[in-house]
């Protein structure tokens, strides 16, 4: 395994992945393998999760697929040299900005979402020029096993090749020197992977995870706030990363809130058999939502059902923000709300924790959307929506501080895969002497004065 990053190296070295036609025929071949492949694909993650078609096209398929569309459609415009203007100081000359691959690059993978998250950064990756070492999460067997067979079938492996494993697996590639290393998954890995880069200098994106809230405002349409929210955090049984993971509510709409999320959820009739759920992803996640549930007001679900691995949607009220569900990512089914009186608490609340990395606003009130934008960082989000941030390709998508360093997703992706190697290039019909010896303070007073034409 360890040979591969230095082949990879000689095969970049040799300029293979440089021109933008190679780059746009493999993520064509890319593309018609993942046609070609749909059924196995979509029944690997039926294994691992029992989702149903819709939701596995919805949330695996659509953004690659659009990724790969926008990337084969663009890549040209994306490659092309800038040209920027030159200041009077370097006159006569010309100034420009090449966009360069940066390498050998490791994509690692998180386990909630394991076709998107593996393939979204790797089109990112081969649409700037790189060669790539994709590590799938070893959680999802079936699908890192087809996404290895899929790719290593395929693709010289000197270019392009998956590498199955865990934690030793994971921690072997680390040590060998990258050009770029993609990660996604939680805070606590995030950082054993920075400082494996930190070793060689490597630079890294790091898409990671937190407590993403959701605030409604006394204006809010709570109907279809119910409606978005309820979507947003059940879909794949609350593990995503952007679901939001708990709602604070003024407290004037906090009761009728409650009443249209239990409607909405029991509209919704999750079930493995609908189709619109999925299984908790080891009995050990499961066990740990389980303990999440003891503090707080059970209003709605709690059920577990151990030889499903499943837990029904489940809304928790009266929670205070000192409880244990309050104080990590809770990645499941579990939504608790908590209720403000003040807007200024409620950001001061979140203010007091990581910066998350989605937050969803809902109100039609300007004074307060900005206030809360304003006021509140945090990786990226949505006003009166949740999640969907997530697929509109234009949007850089990605953390910032604890959630996440770096974003990606269309012309983002191929930013944080490349290298812009800036150059000035100089005719020799003229040369302005005032740098050079002798120094006088008539040179200078003329730098100065042609340093203030801009
Ligand atoms: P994880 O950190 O446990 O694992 C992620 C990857 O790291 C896996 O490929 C795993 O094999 C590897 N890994 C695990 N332990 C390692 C170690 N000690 N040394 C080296 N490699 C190791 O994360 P997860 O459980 O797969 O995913 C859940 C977390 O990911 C949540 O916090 C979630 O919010 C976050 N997440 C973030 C995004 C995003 O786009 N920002 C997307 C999905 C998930």
């Amino acid at each position: 395994m360890n040979s591969i990053p230095d082949k990879q190296r000689a095969y970049f070295n040799l300029n293979y992945t440089k021109p933008v036609e190679f780059r746009i025929q493999q993520l064509k071949k890319l593309r018609d393998l993942l046609k070609s492949n749909e059924r196995l694909l979509y029944d690997a993650i039926y294994a691992d999760f029992r989702k149903s078609g819709f939701d596995t096209y919805l949330t695996e398929f659509a953004v690659p697929n659009n990724e790969l569309d926008i990337a084969i459609s663009h890549l040209k415009r994306w490659a092309k040299i800038k040209r920027v203007r030159t200041d009077m100081v370097n006159f006569p000359g010309s100034s420009y900005i090449i966009p360069e691959p940066l390498g050998v690059c490791l994509v690692i993978g998180a386990w909630n979402y394991p076709i998107n998250l593996s393939l979204t950064p790797l089109i990112s990756a081969i649409a700037a020029g790189n060669t790539v070492i994709l590590k799938p999460s070893e959680m999802t067997v079936h699908t890192s096993a087809a996404l290895a067979h899929i790719i290593n079938d395929h693709f010289d492996p000197a270019f392009l090749t998956v590498v199955e494993g865990g934690i030793d697996e994971t921690t072997a590639l680390l040590e060998n020197q990258f050009d770029k290393i993609f990660f996604t998954g939680s805070a606590s890995v995030g950082k054993i992977v920075y400082q494996a880069a930190a070793k060689h200098l490597t630079p890294v994106t790091l898409e990671l995870g937190g407590k993403s809230p959701a605030i409604i405002e006394k204006d809010a349409n709570l109907n279809m706030a119910a409606r978005r929210l309820v979507w947003a955090k059940f879909l794949n049984a609350g593990q995503t990363c952007v679901a939001p993971d708990y709602i604070l509510v003024h407290q004037s709409v906090e009761k009728e809130l409650l009443e249209k999320l239990k409607l909405e959820i029991q509209h919704s009739d999750y079930s493995l058999l609908n189709g619109n759920y999925v299984q908790i992803i080891n009995e050990k996640n499961l066990d740990r939502l389980k303990g999440l549930v003891d503090e707080g007001t059970i209003y709605l679900g709690g059920q577990t059902d151990k030889e499903q691995r499943t837990m029904s949607p489940t809304v928790l009220s009266n929670v205070l923000p000192t409880d244990r569900i309050m104080k990590e990512e809770i990645f499941g089914p579990v939504l608790p709300v908590i209720s403000y009186d003040d807007l200024n608490s409620a950001i001061n609340f979140i203010k007091s924790k990581s910066k998350p990395l989605s937050l969803y606003l809902f109100t039609h009130n300007d004074v307060i959307r900005k206030k809360i934008l304003s006021e509140i960082s945090f990786g990226g989000g949505a006003v009166n929506d949740a999640v969907m941030h997530f697929s509109n390709s234009r949007l850089p998508f990605g953390g910032v501080g604890n959630s996440g360093m770096g974003s990606y997703h269309g012309k983002a992706g191929f930013d944080c895969f490349s290298h812009f190697k800036s150059i000035y290039q100089k005719p020799n019909w003229f040369e302005l002497n005032l740098k050079y010896y002798p120094h006088t303070k008539r040179k200078l007073k003329l730098i100065k004065f042609v340093m203030s034409l801009k």
